[in-house]
C-alpha cells in the first residue's frame, strides 16, 4: 500500500471565505500516483472546515446568512469563549460545517458525484492556515 501527504496553506483577507480546492486536491492525488483508494482532506484548525457541496454563488451566499443566524459573529460578548479572543462563532460554524471529507479514488480520479466539489470554509482568516490531504492506496 502506498501513501501520500500533502499540507495545503491558506490566508484570506477575508473573515469567512468559502474556496473551492477540488483542483489542488486533485493535483495532489496526481502527485501521488495512487489509482484505487482513498483520500481524507481535513483543515487542520478549529476555525475552519473541509466539506463537499455544490460551486454555486447563491447557495454560498445562503450559507453564510444560515450560519449568522445559527452563530451570529457579533455582539463579541455573548460568547462565554470571548475573552481573549473574538472567535468563538468561528468555533461554532466549524463545528456545523465539519471538519473533514473522504472521498473515494477511482482510476486516479476523485470519484465524485455530478456537482460535489470540495471546499475549505474560512470562519476566521486573515492568517496562514493549513488543510492537510493525506491519500492511501496503491
Ligand atoms: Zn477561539
Amino acid at each position: 500500500m502506498k501513501s501520500h501527504r500533502k499540507e495545503l496553506w491558506f490566508e484570506t483577507r477575508e473573515r469567512r471565505k468559502l474556496i473551492n480546492i477540488t483542483p489542488q486536491v486533485e493535483q495532489v492525488l496526481s502527485e501521488s500516483g495512487i489509482k484505487e483508494g482513498l483520500l481524507l482532506c481535513n483543515a487542520m484548525h478549529i476555525t475552519a472546515s473541509v466539506f463537499i457541496n455544490d460551486d454555486e454563488s447563491g447557495l454560498h451566499q445562503d450559507f453564510e446568512t444560515w450560519l449568522e443566524k445559527l452563530a451570529p459573529e457579533k455582539p463579541y460578548e455573548q460568547y462565554h469563549h470571548n475573552g481573549y479572543e473574538d472567535n468563538a462563532d468561528a468555533h461554532l460554524k466549524r463545528t456545523v460545517m465539519g471538519r473533514e471529507v473522504v472521498v473515494a479514488v477511482t482510476g486516479g480520479r476523485l470519484d465524485l458525484g455530478p456537482w460535489e466539489q470540495i471546499f475549505y470554509g474560512e470562519f476566521d482568516g486573515k492568517r496562514k492556515k493549513r488543510v492537510l490531504v493525506k491519500i492511501i492506496g496503491e
